[in-house]
């Protein structure tokens, strides 16, 4: 049995031509099921016959017409014939760039000739858009390797290699940046009337930080560098990530703003920021919005270390005998953090701690060699916690109310981001190395890709 497929092109003048693209011959009875039905390898064919068939009666179409005179629309004479090649995602195909000679009406001096190119006008760049916006696209989500093997296995694409594909992926990562620096510059700031202002600020964005880090290619200065990933989050609109490595970025705040922005936010509006303990990241949030930040200390890192004063004293009441006099008051006092601190009473909070601490200190029989460690490393925990309590003062918050309210009190989203961003393609399983530009832009195209927002990009990745 035999198929062959033609393609019949009509133009808007009704002439119509048709080319024999292939022809797919079989057995006229097949013998198993592997011969049924199109193969990937003919579907290959095809689609690049099809590619290079439309693509060549496009830009035939597209120098013919541009052929006539702008100012005469007398035809200019052929000078020669060239060819440029363009990738594309269904195979690289050759076309015809004829050159003309201006037209006499338009030189300057008759005698010297002026040629032009038309096809080399339209082909401003070696790839479509199309392809390289699907390169991008892959080589975000997963290895430059990989992304280039599942283009070869499934398309005729142009020769696909990991170079090209993360060429192609830092200069989409460009563009993107370049896109969002532009719409930082644009924020205006408005002034609400003052009704619409308060509703404005009780639904303002919330910016959840927190940093990644990321080894480092060998020969850099360091073994890992920093990756600040974070999410911006307000009611009614989409979440946006955004990642950024400081070092390597140019304009930290036009990121963070364009992020801002994206969900409704204006020049001098306030924000709320929640991060670990790191000053830096509220700090950035701060010099970018130039306006009021409210920060809030994450309950998650809050947590996890009373969760380490909790652990160490279980351990003391697990001893048997007990070894300590008065154990019962400070077990008190331990359980209590918790509850004190989520409803934001740190300063009774430190008290308690202050009072395990001395305990601690006082009560452990020097004969008693576990209890001593243990009763020196609540100390230790207590101590540490006291000073994160205190060096976070103003970022402590009542988070049960808040929690009440319905309003994110932690990061555990912020750090979700970091594991979508970060380690899904840098980290995990992976033994990857990065210099901190490259991590840079791929982590632009990736938080674009993962919001959804990569398809926005395309008018602008077509320009
Ligand atoms: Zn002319």
């Amino acid at each position: 049995m035999q198929w062959t497929v033609r393609l019949e092109a009509r133009t808007s003048a009704g002439e119509v031509k048709t080319t024999e693209l292939v022809t797919f011959s079989r057995p006229g009875v097949v013998g198993t099921l592997a011969e049924i039905g199109l193969m990937l390898a003919e579907s290959k064919t095809l689609l690049a016959k099809l590619q290079a068939s439309m693509l060549c009666g496009q830009v035939a179409a597209y120098a013919a017409c541009h052929r006539a005179c702008t100012a005469c629309g007398v035809l200019q004479p052929l000078k020669d014939r060239r060819t440029r090649r363009l990738q594309t995602l269904f195979g690289t195909v050759e076309v015809e760039a004829p050159r003309f000679k201006v037209c006499g009406c338009r030189r300057a001096t008759p005698l010297a000739e002026v040629t032009v190119s038309p096809v080399c006008a339209l082909l401003t760049a070696r790839c479509t858009p199309e392809l390289e916006r699907v390169q991008a696209e892959l080589g975000a989500r997963t290895s430059f390797r990989d992304a280039a093997r599942i283009l070869e296995t499934l398309l005729p694409v142009s020769l696909a290699t990991h170079e090209s594909v993360r060429t192609r992926t830092h200069a989409v990562a460009l563009r993107i940046e370049a896109a969002d620096r532009q719409a930082a510059a644009e924020i205006m700031a408005v002034r609400d009337e003052p009704d619409k202002a308060a509703a404005a600020d009780a639904n303002r964005p919330v910016v959840m930080l927190d940093g990644a880090y990321i080894r480092a290619v060998p020969g850099h200065q360091v073994r890992n560098f920093e990756a600040i990933c974070g999410k911006v989050e307000r009611e009614g609109h989409a979440t946006r990530r955004f990642a950024l490595v400081r070092s390597v970025t140019e304009q930290p705040h036009a990121l963070l703003r364009a992020a801002l922005q994206d969900q409704g936010w204006r020049e001098g509006k306030s924000v709320t920021v929640i991060s670990d303990g790191d000053p830096a990241l509220p700090a950035l949030v701060r010099s970018a919005t130039g306006g009021p930040v409210e920060y809030i200390l994450d309950w998650f890192h809050l947590s996890m270390r009373v969760h380490h004063v909790e652990q160490v004293m279980h351990g003391l009441c697990a001893l048997e005998p007990p070894p300590l006099a008065s154990l019962d008051l400070a077990q008190i006092d331990v359980e209590r953090l918790r509850h004190l601190l989520w409803n934001g009473d740190h300063a009774i909070a430190c008290e308690a701690l202050g009072r395990v601490v001395s305990w601690a200190k006082d009560a452990v029989a020097p004969n008693e060699p576990a209890a001593e460690a243990k009763a020196r490393r609540l100390v230790a925990r207590c101590t540490e916690l006291c000073r994160y309590i205190e060096s976070n003062e103003g970022a402590l918050i009542d988070y049960g109310q808040r929690y009440r309210a319905g309003k994110p009190i932690s990061t555990s989203r912020a750090e979700g981001t970091v594991n979508q961003l970060v380690n899904a393609r840098m980290n995990k399983c992976r033994q990857m190395r990065w210099s901190p530009r490259g991590a840079h832009r791929v982590l632009q195209v990736r938080a674009a890709v993962l919001d959804g927002r990569f398809g926005q990009h395309a008018i602008l990745l077509a320009a």
